[in-house]
């Protein structure tokens, strides 16, 4: 394959991460590959020790802070072992030793990832479950009882599996409020100062794998338990400037990359948010005006403009639609391997060009495949007649 068309198969990438990052950002990791401009050195072989990487890790938390409006009142580390280290650091260091129960919210497939690591350090209450309605929608506000006691509440803000998304914040204000948005961190503006503590990896909208973005109110450190091995404890690689052993350089420098990107290129998180929206409106519109033919799996109020899951008629429909999309240069659009089905990630880095195509590519699909919809009866009924 040639540079030409392999460049134009990875602005069709809609993978579930690791994700598209943008084209501009993979250029200066090309160039930063062979020597970053200031050092004259590899990216891949400059000591995490040197003066440069300091100031790496300074730029990259100071953007991260001013893109979600932060002062100084908090801290952004940079961790490793994914965002499932923290769903054990989290429980580790607030909640081990503990009476009361941390409030859960268990919302889909990765929120449900994060329960037995808690439960293993202490109390742990569900606050509230979307099993039963098959992992479809989000609770609505009156439906949570949450308690004051509780250590903290932790909930996914985007869960990536099934594409539901929290429009609004959730939980109370007088407890810590925990989150994952390892799908959606800086995708859109929010209210980031009602957390005290928000983790995201980087694979989806900020860099590749390898690190993990944690943004801490410093109460939130002083709280902590301390007496964890100092590579688990918040405090001792806040403390170390998340130099506590070797990071991993190349990522937070890509991550510095994409933080830059969003600050001066995009224009901040209020510009990402409208791009993003943007994305999500016509995809979802291509879905909704397809007479059924595509069909999306989440209830309408709780939509992820990140994550876009939807079914056709049969499995067999399904299939032929992933193989007809790789050969038209798409990739990434098969659905999680938990449920199945197909599902379009549209993360910072894909352009709202790629989605264009995508719509165009699903109508075509649509139009060649008259009658498969209607002929075969829905392999996903149950499911949809429980989220009503
Ligand atoms: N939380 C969410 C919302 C995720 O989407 C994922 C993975 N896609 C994880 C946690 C697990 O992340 P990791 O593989 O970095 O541990």
């Amino acid at each position: 394959m040639n540079p030409t068309h392999n460049r134009m198969r990875n602005s069709l990438n809609f993978s579930g991460g690791p994700g598209a990052l943008p084209e501009v950002v993979l250029q200066q990791v090309q160039a930063a590959i062979a020597a970053v401009p200031e050092v004259g050195l590899s990216v891949l072989g400059i000591s995490h020790r040197s003066e440069w990487f300091a100031r790496v890790v300074a730029e990259a938390e100071a953007n991260i802070l001013h893109l979600l409006g932060l002062d100084s009142g908090y801290r952004v580390l940079f961790l490793q072992g994914g965002a499932t280290q923290q769903f054990s650091m989290v429980p580790m260091a607030w909640l081990a030793g503990r009476t009361k129960a941390a409030d859960y919210l268990h919302t889909g497939y990765w929120s449900g990832k994060a329960l037995p690591a808690a439960r293993r350090e202490g109390p742990v209450r569900v606050a509230w479950s979307g099993e039963m309605a098959g992992f479809a929608r989000l609770p609505a506000a009156d439906e949570l009882e949450l308690s004051p006691e509780a250590p903290y509440l932790h909930y996914v803000s985007n869960e990536t599996v099934e594409g539901l998304q929290f429009h609004r914040v959730p939980g109370r204000d007088d407890v810590p409020r925990i989150c994952d948005m390892s799908s959606d961190f800086l995708s859109r503006p929010g209210e980031f100062h009602r957390f005290a503590m928000i983790y995201a990896h980087a694979q989806k909208n900020l860099g590749p794998a390898g690190v993990t973005i944690v943004v801490l109110r410093r109460d939130m450190l002083e709280r902590a338990r301390g007496d964890l091995p100092g590579f688990l404890d918040y405090r001792v690689q806040a403390e170390a400037n998340s130099i506590y052993n070797t990071p991993p350089v190349f990522a937070i420098y890509v991550v510095l990359l994409v933080s830059r990107w969003l600050r001066h290129d995009i224009g901040g998180l209020a510009a990402m948010g409208r791009i993003n929206a943007a994305k999500a409106a016509r995809l979802y519109a291509a879905i909704d005006g397809s007479d059924g033919f595509f069909r999306p799996w989440a209830a309408r109020a709780d939509r992820s403009c990140m994550n876009v899951a939807f079914n056709l008629a049969t499995p067999a429909l399904e299939a032929r639609f992933l193989h007809e999309a790789a050969a038209a240069g798409f990739s990434g659009l098969e659905g999680h391997r938990s449920i199945g089905g197909l599902r379009a990630s549209l993360y910072n880095g894909l352009t709202l060009e790629a989605v264009e195509r995508l719509v165009a590519f699903m109508e075509a699909f649509r139009r060649a495949s008259r009658g498969a919809g209607e002929r075969a009866s829905f392999h996903r009924q149950g499911v949809l007649a429980s989220k009503n």
